[in-house]
């Protein structure tokens, strides 16, 4: 077996739920750490405890939050060991928001760049990442890596249509409404300032001690999909 499936079966039997390889050129080498390659996981979050957030985060959505968070960061760790080992360079990155500049809300490698970049999915209207697999009852982290490994197709348009659902159910009206396109940058659709000012409201109000909310993900039909095809 190539060092691309060893690697793939070892994240999906330690938890993973979808593994995929990205192409990283066209980024600055900097936010890559001159990587030509990216490795993204992703695993699904509890269908259940996703079902109850429509009206804001719960104590049960942010143990779960911090659960899988968890996961994701042991997986890139053993996915970046995995492939040093393999005489490769690798470098993980945590699943959560370190590294995040407080004044910009921008990390220089987002994950959703290199799901989007894997094939994945793409940037839905609430700056989350969709899938037609999971919709956004997701979180991902991703490895960089000089490896030869099967790249997927990149997704470079938005498939939300003429949805607006999460547009709708955000308290906060961050996304404008607008779909992305993988030349815009995420001001020009969407205001991560309020969406995380209104996510911190609600938390406090619930005694989370980090800013989540997650009704965009609850309301997008994909992740209905998904929530109706795992309850089922
Ligand atoms: S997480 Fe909440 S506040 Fe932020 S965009 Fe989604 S619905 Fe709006
Ligand atoms: S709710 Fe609709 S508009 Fe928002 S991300 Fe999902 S498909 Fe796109």
């Amino acid at each position: 077996m190539d060092v691309s499936s060893q690697l793939r079966q070892m994240l999906l039997e330690r938890g993973a739920s979808w593994v995929g390889f990205a192409d990283l050129a066209g980024i600055p080498a900097e936010a890559r750490r001159e990587m030509p390659r990216g490795v993204c996981i992703a695993v699904a979050l509890n269908p259940g405890v996703i079902r109850e957030i429509a009206d804001g985060p719960t104590p049960e959505y942010y143990d779960e939050y911090c659960r899988v968070n968890s996961q994701l960061t042991a997986l890139a760790d053993e996915a970046a060991d995995f492939l040093r080992t393999a005489g490769c360079k690798a470098w993980g990155s945590p699943a959560t928001v370190a590294g995040l500049d407080s004044d910009t809300l921008w990390t220089p490698l987002p994950h959703k760049t290199v799901a989007t970049r894997a094939g994945f999915g793409w940037i839905g209207k609430c700056a989350l990442l969709v899938t037609e697999r999971f919709g956004s009852a997701m979180r991902i982290t991703s490895v960089v890596t000089d490896a030869d490994l099967p790249v997927g197709q990149p997704i470079t348009e938005s498939r939300c249509g003429e949805c607006r659902a999460c547009v709708e159910a955000c308290p906060a009206g961050a996304p404008s409404g607008k779909a992305w396109t993988v030349a815009m940058k995420r001001g020009e659709f969407f205001d991560a300032f309020a969406c995380c000012k209104s996510a911190g409201e609600q938390s406090a109000a619930q005694g989370i001690p980090q800013a989540i909310c997650g009704r965009c993900i609850v309301a997008c039909p994909w992740t209905q999909k998904h929530l109706s095809r795992a309850m089922s």
